[in-house]
């Protein structure tokens, strides 16, 4: 059984080295150790992502349950715990300090008493997960209190950081990967795969540690990460690479993934998350109009008004978010079905089918009135024209795809190409916001963005935006950013980063003054998008790259 202690000793080590390779051989070594029980909850772990997509669970812990937890297992103040926050601005070094400063009878209890384990801090959170009801808040510090009341100073920084599911120590999804890939001497495309397949970490693991990776395939209710497009460079560019293409709609809605298992219906959101209780009409279309016993689906998910054109995107999400009332929302704001892919079949995955034949057996299980449109084509007149109609009806644009490719969980790339009129926007993290003044001072009037650096998982700050908000669109955000605060210095505050928001932008810019040396000129938010998850933000080298192509344009200009 391996201690708790030995992981926060790792991700300290982590922590401190900066050489990415370096990180990976610390967590390889790491996991090499492991049993398999803890071998399927250590990769999640050390990503800061305690449960996999499928299991639906979720933690549900915000920065105001830690420090409740915190200050009743350690007999502090929350005044004690503002101070401490106000100084490290890290939750976890306020656990850690609060941990040392524990009554004399708590530390004792923990130099004679048993030491943590792995599994057992995995039991408590899962215990926080599975509390729901009136007591639910209660249920979830008094699990997380035991855990502090038991830890070591070391320890209390990473339960706190794990509780909150942001860890900081620099490893993401690509740096475990790796790590597994190196421990268990599988290639790292192999391991990839696997996660793309079932988005379980900690499956992939264990898969790996037995040698039996290459078996794992799609899993009816288990989400697999959706196969993206690309952006193509015009109709002409695009047909010239893809030659005959699959032409659709590109519709402006939400994406959906659908898994039918029997008379059973399970929705998964583009972040994966399972949404179906806020999507009944779509479970309903699904049981009435597809004939297959098991299916995955892949489609999108679109709000139409009265007068038959896409609602705003934001109206979507609405339908996205809410858990209660849905009939009523789903009146007002009704959803309709426009299928596009197959990713499983009767018992068996197709995604190694081409997409012509995928669609070929869409056809032949789902009522036409759920399936989007598609017109097999070489003429750029015909894609014009499908073009035209999309954006006439009021949706985003034209995909286009290779009819021979295969479904690529996970990827972005040149088989599916999508064409839309507008200038790209940039997704990004929100990761700190300074309370409004005047009129304002009750509301979170501007917002720090952070892009994503991959190898690492850090979130690097690229300015703030302020404009294109209006006071209820500021109250609304202000009480949804509350309940992620981590600390809060003055006028300005420190968010957990958990939230996406789309920005346009007139241009980007260099700038020493922020820690991805570039900066946004006249930021607008677009949409709050959490649809997305942050490992879909946008990443620096997009950020390099939107602005090494603003200055060819520039220049040629
Ligand atoms: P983007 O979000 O700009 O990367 O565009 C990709 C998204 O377009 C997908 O994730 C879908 O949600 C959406 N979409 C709309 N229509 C289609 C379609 N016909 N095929 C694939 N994706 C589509």
């Amino acid at each position: 059984m391996t201690s708790f202690l030995s992981f926060a000793e790792l991700c300290k080590k982590v922590e401190c080295v900066s050489s990415t390779l370096e990180k990976i051989d610390l967590v390889a070594d790491f996991l090499v150790k492991l049993d398999e029980s803890e071998l399927s909850v250590a990769p999640g772990f050390i990503m800061g992502t305690i449960f996999s997509s499928g299991s639906d669970l979720v933690m549900g812990v915000g920065p105001s349950i830690l420090y409740e937890a915190l200050a009743r297992a350690c007999g502090c103040s929350p005044e004690q715990i503002s101070s401490m926050l106000r100084a490290t601005g890290d939750p976890g070094l306020v656990a850690a300090g609060v941990v040392q400063m524990r009554k004399p009878l708590g530390f004792a209890s923990f130099i004679g008493g048993e030491q943590l384990s792995i599994s057992e801090v995995y039991q408590r959170f899962l215990a926080v997960a599975h509390a729901s009801g009136k007591r639910s808040h209660d249920t979830k510090i008094k699990n997380l209190q035991f855990l502090f009341s038991q830890a070591s100073p070391l320890e209390a920084q990473y339960i706190a950081r794990l509780a909150i599911e942001d860890m900081r120590i620099g490893v993401g999804e690509g740096g475990v990967r790796d790590a597994i890939s190196k421990a268990f001497a599988m290639s790292a495309e192999d391991v990839e795969r696997a996660y793309n397949l079932t988005n379980d970490m900690g499956l992939v693991a264990v898969s790996a540690k037995r040698g039996t990776l290459s078996n794992l395939s799609v899993m009816l209710n288990h989400p697999i990460k959706m196969m993206l497009a690309q952006l193509g460079e015009g109709i002409p560019a695009a047909l010239q690479e893809l030659g005959t293409a699959a032409m659709e709609w590109k519709f402006d809605g939400a994406r959906v993934q659908i898994h039918k298992d029997g008379q059973k219906v399970r929705i998964f959101s583009r972040r994966l998350e399972n949404v179906t209780a806020s999507l009944p009409e779509i479970v309903s279309a699904v049981k009435a109009n597809i004939r297959a016993n098991s299916a995955i689906l892949d489609g999108e998910a679109v709000a139409i008004g009265h007068d038959e054109r896409p609602m705003a995107f934001q109206e979507i999400l609405k339908r996205f978010r809410r858990k209660y009332n849905v009939e009523k929302l789903a009146v007002q704001i009704p959803l309709r079905l426009f299928l596009f892919d197959l990713i499983y079949l009767d018992g068996k995955s197709v995604i190694d089918q081409p997409l012509k034949d995928r669609r070929a057996l869409l056809e032949t299980i789902a009522d036409p009135s759920l399936l989007a449109k598609q017109v097999l084509s070489n003429s750029p007149k015909v894609a014009e024209q499908i073009y035209r109609q999309a954006l006439d009806a009021g949706h985003e644009g034209l995909m286009l795809k290779n009819p021979s490719s295969v479904y690529a969980p996970g990827k972005r790339g040149k088989n599916w190409l999508k064409i839309k009129p507008v200038m790209e926007t940039l997704d990004l993290v929100v990761i700190g916001a300074k309370w409004g003044e005047g009129r304002r001072a009750s509301l979170l009037g501007s917002y720090r963005l952070g892009c994503l650096e991959p190898e690492t998982g850090m979130l690097l700050d690229v300015g703030w935006v302020a404009t294109g908000l209006t006071d209820e669109v500021l109250s609304d955000l202000t009480e949804m950013f509350k309940g992620l605060i981590v600390v809060e210095k003055g006028m300005e505050l420190e968010l957990k980063p958990a939230v996406i928001f789309e920005v346009a932008y007139e241009e980007i810019q260099k700038s020493p003054n922020y820690s991805s040396g570039y900066a946004l000129r006249f930021p607008r938010l677009v949409a709050v998008r959490d649809d997305k998850s942050i490992e879909e933000a946008d990443t620096i080298e997009r950020v390099i790259a939107l602005y090494k192509a603003q200055r060819g344009r520039n220049s040629s200009a």
